[in-house]
């Protein structure tokens, strides 16, 4: 069997996304994947048109290993945002290939199921902290155990801890990135708090969970860490940039709060030193950052020496197939944690039907072969691109912060 042809899809059903499908010699057979880079679309789309397609027509497209190993090493230039995008929706379409070829769905092909369902949490933010307690509740009541919690810190301007979708009606979404003010301080007394009022309105029993985007330094996180202990969170959210690995260390030694790091990782190697130290409790990599299925299997296996569970990012900013990834590695691997999930809008289940089901608190993995997931290119064909950029972030001196 030979691949005849790589099609590379951009469209935007609310936001951009870059599709795979690579096209076999056999009748109807063909593969979907996900190699969407938030922001920065385009390059992906250029890199696996211009200078990946061509290296993949005539391969066999049962040998995963192979061409990944041949996209990865043999380039000479690797890894980074936009070659382990490209390089993993290539990944994914090929695994969709091998499941629809066995007439199987991709988590028998990982080694089967561990678990029926993968254990799921959304978001919520608020203005304030009622806002965020009426998120939770409503959250509960739609049945999840696990909710990561947000809030507008007071002094602070932008879309972090405000609501999805009130926050995206607050910028453009085109044209350039809207820009946000933040400041450590007044985040590192608020977000304490608002743990204090949760777990005084909403209890002890719901998981809860908070995201530092990266924004703090080493001793700024140890003290969120440490100052969150009492709230027995289920884990705080990339506490440091992912630059230095060691200054997990001084947080790890301040608390026993458990930690996350992982979405800004492009390979095994970013992960393994956090991983072989045990400095962190959740790796959390992006499936289509990472290079794919391929590439998360083995740093899955290589967490679950050292302890750590994975909770796979799972943002609105990817597409349907990299959420139908992470969901047959989450119901396969032996030390899932938990799945980072969001509900699309009906546009994107036009264009890319497929997205696992979330019910009961869980997601569930597609019973169809292969990853579960399709193009509808001719709906795919009424969204066409439009520039839109993630929002930056200024400290209130001016200078530019991390988002
Ligand atoms: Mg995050």
């Amino acid at each position: 069997m030979k691949i005849t042809e790589v099609r590379v899809i951009v469209t935007c059903p609310g936001r951009n996304y870059v599709l795979v499908k690579i096209v076999t010699d056999e009748p109807g057979l063909y593969g979907v994947g996900d190699a969407t880079l938030n922001g920065r679309e385009l390059a992906v789309a250029s890199a696996l048109q211009e200078h990946i397609a061509p290296l993949l027509i005539g391969r066999d497209p049962d040998r995963i290993e192979d061409t990944w190993q041949y996209l990865f090493r043999g380039a000479y230039w690797r890894g980074g945002p936009v070659l382990m995008t490209a390089l993993a929706g290539v990944d994914l379409a090929l695994w969709d290939i091998k499941g629809k070829r066995a007439g199987l769905p991709l988590y028998s092909l990982l080694g089967g199921k561990t678990r029926e369902g993968a254990l799921a949490y959304t978001h919520v933010g608020g203005r304030d902290f009622a806002e965020v307690e009426d998120g939770v509740r409503a959250a509960m009541a739609r049945g999840f155990r696990v909710v990561r919690v947000q809030v507008a810190v007071p002094g602070n301007r932008g879309t972090y801890g405000v609501a999805a979708g009130s926050a995206k009606g607050d910028f453009p979404r085109e044209g350039l990135p809207p820009e946000e003010v933040w400041e450590p301080s007044p985040y590192l007394r608020t977000i304490p708090r608002l743990l204090a009022h949760l777990r005084e309105t909403v209890g002890e029993e719901l998981e809860l969970l908070h995201d530092v985007h990266e924004r703090l330094n080493p001793v700024q996180a140890a003290r969120l860490a440490k100052e969150l202990e009492p709230y027995h969170l289920f884990f705080l959210e990339d506490p440091l940039r992912p630059e230095h690995k060691e200054s997990f260390r001084l947080v790890r030694a301040a608390s026993a709060t458990p930690l996350a790091m992982g979405e800004l990782f492009h390979t095994r190697w970013d992960c393994l030193p956090l991983i072989q130290e045990q400095l962190i409790d959740f790796i959390r990599c992006d499936i289509g950052h990472l290079g794919g299925v391929t590439e998360a299997r083995k740093v899955a296996a290589l967490a679950e020496t050292f302890q750590v569970q994975t909770a796979w990012h799972g943002p609105g900013d990817i597409a349907p197939p990299t959420h139908a990834a992470n969901v047959h590695l989450d119901v396969s691997l032996p030390n899932f944690g938990v799945q980072e999930m969001v509900f699309f809008p009906e546009a994107v289940h036009e264009v890319i039907p497929g997205a696992p089901e979330y019910r009961d608190g869980a997601l569930w993995p597609s019973e169809s072969p292969g990853l579960g997931c399709d193009i509808n290119e001719e709906a795919a064909a009424k969204y066409p691109y439009r520039r839109a950029y993630l929002p930056t972030t200024r400290r209130a001196d001016g200078s530019v912060h991390d988002w």
